[in-house]
């Protein structure tokens, strides 16, 4: 039964959009609303009242979250900027141990195939190195230096990242870029650079990144 009085929101849209939804807990669409409270005679809104803060209703659950909610990134938007940290990643390292380097070649590709970049070869990793550097890495680039726009391509794959990911991950990631490092033997001074650059754009503490290169060192021969 409607009641007499009452007082409820009425909402209008802004934008529409898609967000990872907190309640179906997934990628769903969402209308960004606005509002103001009515005083309402039988369920019809008679007088304004006060505005209500903006909301963002899920349009498959119709559940409404601040808008907070919007700065988490999709599932899928999660997924590609993972896929594109990889790559950076590979790329990165790459140069920094110069790609005469078979071992550390082989690596860097299968990082970034297991990413999901699966069509992506040795050869398209340095074309692509090529392009950036504007020379051909065979011999270990100093990324501070000579890097081209490396470092500055590693800062705009990892910094919008970094804030979604647990320190587990941004250590994992750190990881495969050692691994990378390593496979051709210890770590050469650009490395250790473009490592430490790594770990600065992914937040994690120096300490930190100094621990986990050393416990790298004795796991990876
Ligand atoms: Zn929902």
């Amino acid at each position: 039964m409607t009641q007499l009085w009452g007082v409820r929101p009425r909402w209008r849209t802004d934008v529409l959009g898609d967000f990872f939804c907190p309640g179906c807990g997934g990628d769903r669409n969402y209308r960004r609303q606005h509002g103001r409270r009515w005083l309402r005679l039988f369920g019809t809104p008679v007088l304004p009242l006060g505005p209500v803060l903006g909301s963002v209703q899920c349009t498959n659950c119709l559940g409404r979250y601040g808008l907070e909610s919007l700065e988490q990134p999709t599932s899928g938007r999660l997924t590609g900027l993972l896929r594109d940290a990889h790559y950076t990643i590979a790329l990165a390292l790459l140069a920094a141990g110069g790609t005469n380097a078979a071992a550390a070649r082989t690596e860097a590709g299968e990082l970034v195939r297991d990413a999901g970049f699966e069509d992506c070869g040795e050869a398209q990793l340095l074309a692509a190195l090529a392009a950036l550097l504007g020379l051909d890495a065979g011999e270990p680039v100093d990324l501070q230096a000579d890097g081209g726009g490396l470092l500055v391509e590693l800062h705009a794959a990892l910094e919008p990242l970094a804030p979604h990911l647990a320190q587990q991950g941004r250590e994992r990631l750190l990881l495969q870029g050692a691994r990378i490092a390593l496979a051709d033997g210890r770590y050469l001074p650009q490395e250790r650079a473009a490592l430490t650059a790594v770990g600065g754009c992914l937040r994690l503490a120096e300490d930190v990144v100094d621990r986990l290169l050393e416990a790298a060192t004795r796991t990876a021969h």
